[in-house]
């Protein structure tokens, strides 16, 4: 396993749409493998493929504590097929965007559909941190981020700021 260096804001690549995975082959859980061990190296709790650089539609989580036992969770192509209407708020931070946290409302409950590890079907209604954090990743396969959902004004400013930390870094 290797862990990979993370694409940070304001990255384009970070904007990408990732593509559908077609085969779930050694090479996919192979990647599979990389982006958990990046996500435990940060630390994280969830990672999509595309914030390695792989525009590909797959993500890893694992809410499991400090000091618990892993349980690592790989979802392969995931598709949000419900959403409830009931809403929370979670302070949501990315590894993509280093140390900065913000308040986002999601959807309270959704059910996702996705391929595991092996390439099974499987299906999942999430609710709490799970819910939220299966949004927050799938949301990355459609290039989005989670500053996307806080106001402009907020968005602008972290924006700029990782902008200039990316110059004076090139510099
Ligand atoms: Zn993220």
């Amino acid at each position: 396993m290797t862990i990979k260096p993370l694409i940070i804001l304001p990255d384009p690549v970070l904007r990408q749409v990732s593509k559908p995975i077609e085969r779930v082959d050694t090479d996919l859980q192979r990647l599979s493998d990389d982006m958990l061990e990046t996500m435990y190296d940060a630390p994280g709790i969830g990672l999509a493929a595309i914030q390695i650089g792989v525009p590909r539609r797959m993500l890893v989580i694992d809410l499991s504590k400090e000091g618990e036992e892993k349980q690592p969770l790989v979802f392969i192509n995931p598709e949000i097929v419900s959403s409830s209407d009931d809403r929370s708020v979670y302070e949501e931070g990315c590894l993509s965007i280093p140390d900065y946290y913000a308040e986002v409302e999601r959807p309270a409950k959704v059910t996702v559909k996705y391929l595991d590890r092996e390439g099974k079907e499987e299906s999942v209604e999430a609710d709490g941190l799970l819910a939220t954090c299966l949004q927050h990743e799938i949301d990355h396969l459609n290039g989005v981020l989670f500053i996307d959902h806080i106001s402009r004004l907020k968005r602008e400013m972290v924006i700029k700021k990782f902008t200039k930390a990316a110059k004076s870094k090139v510099l």
